[in-house]
């Protein structure tokens, strides 16, 4: 699939199309859609600037590249007077008061924001059946979920019904729905891009990214995207990728996988067996793989786990009804406080804010806690050694198929489980592409920190050989 941002602006730049023609049309799609993608539609504010774009062309005037480009953005963006809902009860009314730094960024590159899109509530799951506004059906068969947390947006690039979409990934919430509607989606280096405004779930793994169905919107989205931001202080500045220095394959010679995830008992034998044919492909290309060790998957899926609810116990500990959200009141503030959370957390928020006030709680917290900061960093040298020895970690993205829809409910702890690929790279800060090849939930691709030049130069490597 070649860019779909460049032939959209071709066609608006030649007249062949309106931009209020492109943006109704999406807008149609999105209403009729039946997957559950939508939380709200921003249809005023979107036609408005299409019939800007409009003028501009009609005048001869120049139009930037992403200029009137229909995207989507996961509810948990803050968008200035659109509703944010985090797809909960206790944000179901709540407008933001400001517009996040990444969003701006695409704003004032003229992309057009059509929807605020479903997912997991606050990012807490890998299925976005976690949500107030029903379970997202996936893009390929309606029977499965569209995987989580930013199922919303991955659904909604997959049918069409957006050129783009941005996402959020705490521990592949973009990586994970991509794979499972075989669509890309980029998971940058943790500060590459602003994580201000966008609710946070686990600080030090919370990263934003694109969804998109080439490698190219891919790279022209991160970049307008990525830079440092007085208002994240955990933001570095990082140069534009260009086209051409991802157009080959030159600095790229050992790519490595870790034996224990393909030895895993939870790995399907169709995608395990897919994963290694891929290898096999890449080796005939003349490039080395070598098999590396690593944690144990259970290791990975604990320590991220304690951390991410650790965190989210204490991110979300601002939402009782004060001065955000769906207050209830009761016969006295403690009362009001816990009555609030208690009828408008999800069950999932519930048990991982219970999960994580136990994990930082005094006489607990020396034992679990500050042993899982101490694994991650074990984990973030192994990576690092790693990249020593190889340029690329390639891996599955899922050791299965999409679940059907209501299975992952039923059972919590094999859907954490089921997040074993992705949550490593998370806690190592590393960029991780999801590309739709390889195996039935796509292929991850890893470079080191900072690196999302050679992530996306092996992409389109990739992309020809596979
Ligand atoms: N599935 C993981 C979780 O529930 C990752 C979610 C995310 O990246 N937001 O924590």
């Amino acid at each position: 699939m070649e860019s779909q941002i460049k032939a959209i602006h071709q066609q608006l730049v030649s007249k062949q199309i309106t931009c209020t023609a492109l943006v109704q049309e999406k807008l149609d799609l999105l209403k009729q859609n039946t997957h559950n993608t939508v939380n709200s539609l921003l249809e005023e504010s979107a036609l408005a600037a299409a019939a800007k774009v409009d003028a501009k062309i009609a005048k001869g005037e120049e139009i930037g590249l992403l200029e009137g480009i229909p995207f989507g953005i996961k509810d948990v963006y803050m968008v200035q007077g659109t509703y944010t809902t985090a797809s909960s009860d206790l944000l179901k009314n709540y407008k933001s008061a400001y517009t996040a730094t990444a969003i701006q960024k695409l704003l004032d590159a003229g992309a057009i924001p059509l929807v605020k899109e479903n997912c997991d509530s606050f990012g807490h799951g890998s299925s976005s059946e976690n949500t107030i506004f029903g379970a997202v059906k996936n893009a390929v068969d309606a029977n499965l979920v569209g995987g989580g947390s930013s199922g919303g947006s991955a659904v909604n690039v997959a049918k069409d019904y957006t050129v783009f979409s941005i996402g959020g990934d705490t521990g592949g919430s973009i990586r994970q729905p991509a794979g499972y509607n075989n669509i890309y989606g980029l998971k940058p280096t943790y500060g590459r891009i602003s994580r201000y405004g966008i609710m946070a779930y686990a600080s030090s793994t919370d990263c934003v990214g694109p969804l998109a169905k080439s490698i190219e919107d891919i790279r022209i989205v991160l970049n307008v995207m990525s830079g440092k931001d007085g208002k994240d202080q955990t933001t570095y500045a990082s140069e534009a990728i260009g086209e051409e220095s991802i157009a080959t394959i030159d600095g790229v010679k050992t790519v490595g996988y870790f034996k224990n995830f393909i030895e895993s008992d939870a790995i399907d034998t169709t995608v395990k067996a897919d994963f290694l044919a891929a290898v096999e492909k890449i080796k005939e290309k003349g490039i080395e793989v070598k098999e590396l060790d690593f944690f144990k998957s259970d290791t990975l899926v604990s320590t991220y786990y304690t951390l991410a609810m650790a965190e989210t116990a204490s991110n979300l500990s601002r939402l009782d009804g004060t001065n955000y959200g769906n207050r209830i009141e009761d016969k006295n503030l403690k009362e009001t406080y816990a009555v609030t959370r208690s009828e408008n957390f999800s069950e999932e928020t519930k048990r991982r804010v219970v999960g994580g006030n136990q994990v930082l709680s005094q006489g607990f917290s020396d034992a679990i806690y500050l042993k899982g900061l101490a694994l991650r960093d074990q984990i973030a040298e192994n990576f690092e050694k790693d990249f020593q020895e190889v340029d690329i970690i390639l891996s599955p993205v899922t050791p299965a198929a999409p679940p059907v829809i209501g299975d992952s409910l039923k059972d919590p702890l094999a859907m954490y489980l089921s997040d074993e690929y992705t949550v490593g790279f998370s806690l190592g800060q590393l960029p991780t592409l999801t590309v739709p090849q390889g195996t039935v939930t796509g292929l991850q691709i890893t470079a080191a920190k900072r690196n999302e030049e050679q992530v996306l130069k092996f992409a389109n490597f990739l992309k020809d050989t596979l």
